[in-house]
């Protein structure tokens, strides 16, 4: 009778240890999965400029916007990420040449957030008054190395070390007038912080391989 029992019960045990091993596994796989998304996703808004611009070039100059569309008013866009920015600005950009952008990174400097700005050097030297006038202003500039490489990037971080509050934009948009009016180009803004901590990853980096101005 013990042994019929016994039987049994190895029996069960051995049919049901694989039904239950999948089901605790395929808990701990959905918990897993659950912790590795970050708890929210963040927005993406997208930008194209289209040489359709190019007369938008006197409204940037007359600081009055044509039309929603108006190159005036992503360069408003811009300078209000600035603007927004409570800890800290990390500016990766081959070519920044708008006083409006350079005003308002000075203002942040002035209200205590951490400036720092990545750019090509060739494209600094050819605007020596503005990159000048940055650093006489207390802003960190770091160039690359070799003068005969291409800092090519063009993205920005705003209070990327805290989660809620952090945004970045990337994409092909150099901040010029050139740019915004009469190039086709493409800017993302976006909170979703996994993107975020990749290209704050990538900044860092680039900010201690490469020398101060
Ligand atoms: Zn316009």
């Amino acid at each position: 009778m013990f042994y019929k029992y016994l039987k049994i019960v190895s029996f069960t045990a051995i049919s049901l240890t694989p039904i239950v091993l999948t089901y605790f596994l395929k808990k701990r796989y959905i918990m897993l999965m659950e912790q590795s998304q970050p708890p929210d996703s963040g927005n993406y808004e997208i930008i194209f400029t289209t040489i359709d611009h190019r007369n938008c070039k006197q409204h940037l100059y007359k600081k009055i916007a044509c039309s929603e569309s108006c190159s005036y008013n992503y360069l408003v866009t811009i300078v209000r990420f600035f603007e927004s920015a409570k800890h800290s600005i990390s500016l990766c950009m081959c070519i920044s040449t708008f006083n409006e952008v350079h005003d308002a990174l000075i203002r942040a400097h002035d209200r205590g957030v951490v400036v720092r700005f990545i750019s090509d050097v060739e494209m600094l030297n050819i605007t020596a008054t503005k990159k000048e006038r940055l650093r006489s202003a207390g802003i960190s500039i770091k160039v690359q190395p070799d003068k005969s490489k291409i800092l090519h990037h063009k993205f920005c971080l705003v209070d990327e070390n805290y989660p809620d509050e952090a945004k970045l934009f990337f994409g092909s948009l150099n901040l010029t007038c050139q740019a915004l009016t009469s190039n086709w180009d493409i800017t993302v803004f976006t909170t979703n912080y996994e993107t975020i901590s990749r290209f704050r990853e990538e900044f860092d980096y680039l900010w201690y391989s490469f020398n101060f101005l």
